[in-house]
Parts: C-alpha cells; sequence; structure tokens
C-alpha cells in the first residue's frame, strides 16, 4: 500500500503507471498524499527492507521471474498477481511489473500469461530447430563406414584367395578370427551410432510436449538455456492489446 504510485498522484493501470505520449506519468486529478520524492524514498525503504529479511525473498512462482527485464531501467520484472481476477473471469491473474520496490522505474508492466506464452512457444520453437539441426549434422556420418567396408573387402578377397587356390584352407582359418572380430565390433559400434541418432531425433520431436508439466524451475532452466534476458518495453498509454513486437527476447 505504501508504495502504490497514486500515493503521489500518479495514475495507474492495472498496478503499472499510467505514462503519456511523451512516456511521462499521467498525474491524476486526486489530491496527492506524497510528493514524488516522499514516494520514492518510502519504496526505498521498502525495498532495502526486503534485502535484510533474505528468507523472505519469494521462490520463483513466475515463469519469468528473474528473466524478465524492464525495457526502460533494465530492472528485473516481478510477477503481481492480480487481485481482481476469480476463477472464470477473463483477464490476466497475474502480470510482470517493474517496480520502484526492486529499484525499477516502475513505468512498465505487462499481463503474465501472454508474456509467458510467447516467450515458451519462442524458445521451444528455437530449441526444436537446434535439435533438428544438430541430428541432421550427425545424419549418414558414421566416421568409420570405410573402414568397415576395408575389412568386409578384405574378408571376400581372402574367401576368394581360397577358392583360386592363392592359400590354403588353413591360413584363411588363421586370417578369419582377427577380421572377423574386427567387423563385428565396427558393426556394433555402428549400432550403437545410429541409436543415438534417433534418440537425438526422437528427443528434437518431443520438446514442447511436457513443458508445462515441469517444475517450474526446470522450465526456467529450459528457457535460459536459449535465452539470457526477456525485454518488455513499454506500451504505452491506451494499449491494451497484447503486442509481441514489444517483447524482445535477448537470444544466448
Ligand atoms: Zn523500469
Amino acid at each position: 500500500m505504501l508504495t502504490n504510485p497514486r500515493l503521489c498522484g500518479y495514475r495507474t493501470y492495472h498496478g503499472e503507471i499510467l505514462l503519456d505520449d511523451e512516456g511521462q506519468p499521467v498525474i491524476g486529478d486526486w489530491e496527492p498524499i506524497n510528493t514524488v520524492e516522499e514516494w520514492e524514498a518510502v519504496c526505498a525503504v521498502v525495498a532495502e527492507r526486503k534485502r535484510k529479511v533474505p528468507g523472505r525473498s519469494v521462490a520463483r512462482k513466475y515463469l519469468l521471474s528473474g528473466i524478465a527485464r524492464c525495457g526502460l531501467c533494465h530492472a528485473k520484472l516481478r510477477g503481481q498477481v492480480n487481485r481482481r481476477w476469480k476463477p472464470g473471469s477473463s483477464g490476466a491473474r497475474f502480470s510482470y511489473q517493474c517496480s520502484v520496490v526492486n529499484g525499477g522505474c516502475g513505468k512498465v508492466g505487462r499481463v503474465g500469461e501472454a508474456v509467458d506464452e510467447f516467450i515458451i512457444s519462442l524458445v521451444l520453437a528455437e530449441q526444436r530447430q537446434r535439435a533438428a539441426s544438430t541430428a541432421a549434422e550427425a545424419v549418414e556420418t558414421w566416421p568409420k563406414a570405410s573402414e568397415l567396408a576395408e575389412v568386409e573387402a578384405d574378408l571376400a578377397e581372402l574367401t576368394q584367395a581360397v577358392r583360386a587356390k592363392k592359400i590354403t584352407v588353413s591360413t584363411l582359418l588363421q586370417l578369419l578370427p582377427d577380421l572377423e572380430r574386427r567387423r563385428d565390433e565396427l558393426k556394433l559400434e555402428r549400432g550403437r551410432f545410429t541409436k543415438g541418432r534417433q534418440e537425438l531425433e526422437s528427443l528434437s520431436a518431443g520438446i514442447g510436449d511436457d513443458f508445462r508439466a515441469l517444475p517450474i524451475e526446470r522450465q526456467q532452466a529450459l528457457i535460459l538455456h536459449s535465452l539470457s534476458a526477456v525485454l518488455i518495453h513499454p506500451a504505452g498509454r491506451g494499449n491494451r492489446k497484447f503486442d509481441p513486437n514489444l517483447i524482445e527476447p535477448v537470444w544466448r
């Protein structure tokens, strides 16, 4: 309550400071309780107090906590429940907010679900593509194919030589075991190689199917595998429709 921007006269929309066309806060027509400086000072004290109680810093409840940042001041955005949301009602359950309490400018916020969905789809598409190209690189190129061909050619040549009476059967039987062992080893290796490749392919096909079912920490780890941050740019006044162009993924 103490950090509510309305206390210093700023108009808000869904908890976000409303900005005019120049990016300046829109001032409401009520009597402010604090000056902007006082309000900022209160926010600073609250922020300071939060830092001193580390145990209370909440577990990461929102997918992009620690990942989403303000496009204006680059502070980390925090997830904030929409108190007006009720089961069955449309609209956002939560939003990501740049918060003065966290040392940010407090000027940027966005509906949470829409940002989450957008980022998940981008990251999954990227990871699918990456897995597919890794799999494609592996295709065809078992590195020892020519060695196996040579061993098999040698074996065929020996049998041929016996038939042509160039070598005796006993010579053949001396030479055969080593070559056969080498051939079997190589075939086994080729089998393992093919199996690995198939696993890689099915992995890439399966990415995304169960993403939502993973614990949030795993989802975050997967996102951080592709992205170092997500910048949320200010939407401006009256822009109520979610605009993916204002969400900027920062790829690794
Ligand atoms: Zn900010």
